[in-house]
C-alpha cells in the first residue's frame, strides 16, 4: 500500500512535466506555421530572458518547461530540420530521438555493467553493427564517446601507447618527460579537434605537422613519403582523412596506409561523417583500403542522425586501447563476461549512450543506413548544382559525397576577388536572414565561399527545390 502511493506520487510528479516537454517537442519538430531555420532572437534578448540571479524559491517543474521554453524562443535553429545545411550538422532519426528521451529517463550511469546492466549489453551491439556497417577492421575494440574529438583522444592514446611502449617507455607509467618526441603526420586540411587531441595527450602541437594536398584535397603522397624519410626512427602517427571538413576528400588510403606502416607508423583515420560512405554500396569505393589503418574515428550525431553527443571510437590493437584508457591497472587481464565500457573509454560516469544508436541503426537497417548516405549526397549534388548555376552563383566544389562550396560573384565586370568575397558574404547573410535555409561559410583557398553539407534525414529534392528558388531570387535582388 505504502509502496502504491510513492508510486502515485511520482507519477504525478512527472506526467506534466514530460507531458509538457513532449507537446513542446513535437510543436519544435513539427511546427504548424513556417518558422525561420535560422535562430532570430539577439544575445542581448537571450540573455535578458535567460540570465538572472538564481531565484531563492523553487518552481513547479512543468512552469520550469514552460518557461524554459519561453525563454529560448527565437534562439534555437532549427538543425534537426531539413533545411539546415551549415557546418555538418545531422538530425534525429524518430527511434533515436526517442530512445533518447528514455536514455534520460532510465538514467543508468554507463560506466560498468553493474551499473547498467542492460546499457552495457546495447553498447556491444551497438559495436558490432557498427563494425559490420563500416569499413573497420571486425577485430577492433570500439568505444562510444561524445564525438570525434574525445574519439580522436581515445584513438591517439592507444597510437601514444603502442608507439612508446616499442621504445621502452610505458607512457601511462613513465609520463612523457624522457620519452621521444611522437611526429604526428597528417594533411593541411585537417580538422581542429586533431590539434586539441595532440595537446591534450601531451604530445605538442608543435610535433604535428601538416602536409601539402592536391588540388582534390587529398595528402600528396610524396609529401608523406619524404616526411617518414626524414627522421626514420621518429614515433609517428599518420593521420588520414576519410571526408575532410571542406569538400569532403578522401585519402587515397590503398597507397597512404602500406606507406605509413612500411615506415611504422600508426594510422589513424579521421571519418566523422565520411566513414559512412563505407555503408553505401555507391561510395564504398571511395574508402577501399581504410580497414588496414591502425584506428579510426566517426559520429553518429552526424550522418546517422542520432542526437548528440555521439562518437565512435574503433582501434585494432585492443590491447593498447585498453591499456592507455581502462583504469584498472594496465598488466593485469580482467576476464569477466559482461563488457564494461569504463575500460574502452575515457569517462568515469557517462550517458547510457549505446541506446540513440541503437535505435537508429534499427530504424534504418543496413539498407537504410545505405540509402541515409546516398539520398543526402543526391540532395547535396542537386543542391550545389542548383545553386551554383544560377546566374551570379559559381560552383567552387561540385560534392563528391555530401559537401559541396558554392560562392556568389559581384555584378560589376571589374569585380576583384575581394569583391567577390564580400559578395558571397553578403548573399550569405540574406540567406539567413531569409529563414528559407541555414548555411555557413568558410574561406577556401583563399577565397570565401559557401559550404553546403547535406546530413539530414528529411532533406529531399522537392525541398532542395524550393531552397534554390528561394537562393535564387535572393541573389536576383542583391545584384540588382
Ligand atoms: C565534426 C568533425 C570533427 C569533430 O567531431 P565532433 O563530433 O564535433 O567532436 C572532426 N573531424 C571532422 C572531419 C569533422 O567533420
Amino acid at each position: 500500500m505504502v509502496w502504491f502511493s510513492r508510486m502515485n506520487t511520482s507519477t504525478s510528479a512527472f506526467l506534466e512535466p514530460l507531458s509538457a516537454a513532449f507537446a513542446h517537442a513535437l510543436d519544435h519538430l513539427c511546427p504548424k506555421t513556417k518558422k525561420s531555420v535560422a535562430a532570430t532572437a539577439t544575445l542581448d534578448e537571450l540573455r535578458s530572458r535567460l540570465c538572472f540571479a538564481l531565484p531563492e524559491e523553487g518552481t513547479t517543474a512543468t512552469q520550469v518547461i514552460t518557461d524554459l521554453v519561453a525563454g529560448v524562443e527565437g534562439g534555437i535553429h532549427d538543425s534537426a530540420g531539413s533545411k539546415f545545411f551549415g557546418w555538418v550538422i545531422g538530425g534525429s532519426l524518430p527511434a533515436a530521438l526517442s530512445a533518447d528521451w528514455l536514455t534520460s529517463a532510465w538514467d543508468q550511469n554507463a560506466a560498468l555493467y553493474a551499473c547498467g546492466p542492460a546499457a552495457a549489453v546495447v553498447e556491444e551491439a551497438v559495436g558490432q553493427w557498427l563494425k559490420e556497417l563500416l569499413p573497420v577492421g571486425p577485430e577492433a575494440s570500439f568505444a562510444l564517446v561524445t564525438g570525434t574529438q574525445m574519439a580522436h583522444v581515445t584513438c591517439l592514446a592507444a597510437a601514444r601507447h603502442r608507439l612508446l611502449i616499442a621504445r621502452g617507455t610505458d607512457p601511462e607509467i613513465d609520463g612523457l618527460q624522457s620519452a621521444p618526441a611522437i611526429r604526428i603526420l597528417t594533411s593541411s586540411e585537417m580538422h581542429g579537434s586533431i590539434v586539441r587531441a595532440v595537446r591534450l595527450l601531451g604530445m605538442g602541437e608543435k610535433n604535428l605537422v601538416r602536409l601539402a594536398v592536391k588540388d582534390d584535397g587529398t595528402l600528396i603522397p610524396q609529401a608523406l613519403e619524404a616526411a617518414m624519410v626524414e627522421d626514420p626512427s621518429a614515433p609517428t602517427i599518420v593521420i588520414l582523412h576519410a571526408g575532410d571538413l571542406n569538400i569532403g576528400a578522401f585519402d587515397d588510403f590503398q597507397e597512404l596506409i602500406p606507406m605509413a606502416r612500411r615506415h611504422g607508423a600508426w594510422v589513424h583515420v579521421d571519418g566523422a561523417f565520411g566513414l559512412w560512405a563505407g555503408a553505401s554500396p555507391r561510395f564504398r569505393h571511395l574508402l577501399d583500403g581504410v580497414d588496414a589503418a591502425d584506428s579510426w574515428t566517426t559520429d553518429g550525431h552526424k550522418w546517422l542522425n542520432v542526437p548528440y553527443d555521439s562518437g565512435y571510437a574503433f582501434i585494432r590493437d585492443r590491447e593498447a586501447h585498453r591499456s592507455s584508457v581502462s583504469h584498472r591497472a594496465a598488466y593485469l587481464t580482467y576476464d569477466v563476461d559482461a563488457r564494461d565500457q569504463i575500460d574502452w573509454t575515457p569517462e568515469w560516469s557517462r550517458r547510457g549512450r549505446g541506446f540513440a544508436t541503437y535505435a537508429a541503426l534499427r530504424q534504418l537497417g543496413k539498407a537504410g543506413v545505405a540509402q541515409l548516405i546516398e539520398r543526402t549526397c543526391t540532395c547535396a549534388h542537386a543542391l550545389v548544382t542548383g545553386i551554383g548555376t544560377l546566374p551570379g552563383a559559381e560552383v567552387v566544389w561540385k560534392p563528391t559525397i555530401n559537401q559541396g562550396l558554392v560562392r556568389f560573384l559581384h555584378a560589376s565586370s571589374e569585380a576583384q576577388e575581394s569583391d567577390h568575397d564580400s559578395f558571397t558574404e553578403i548573399v550569405m547573410a540574406k540567406i539567413l536572414a531569409s529563414g528559407q535555409a541555414f548555411f555557413t561559410g568558410t574561406t577556401w583557398r583563399g577565397r570565401r565561399a559557401m559550404r553546403i553539407s547535406v546530413c539530414n534525414w528529411q532533406t529531399s529534392l522537392s525541398g532542395v527545390a524550393e531552397v534554390v528558388d528561394g537562393v535564387a531570387n535572393i541573389l536576383r535582388e542583391a545584384r540588382r
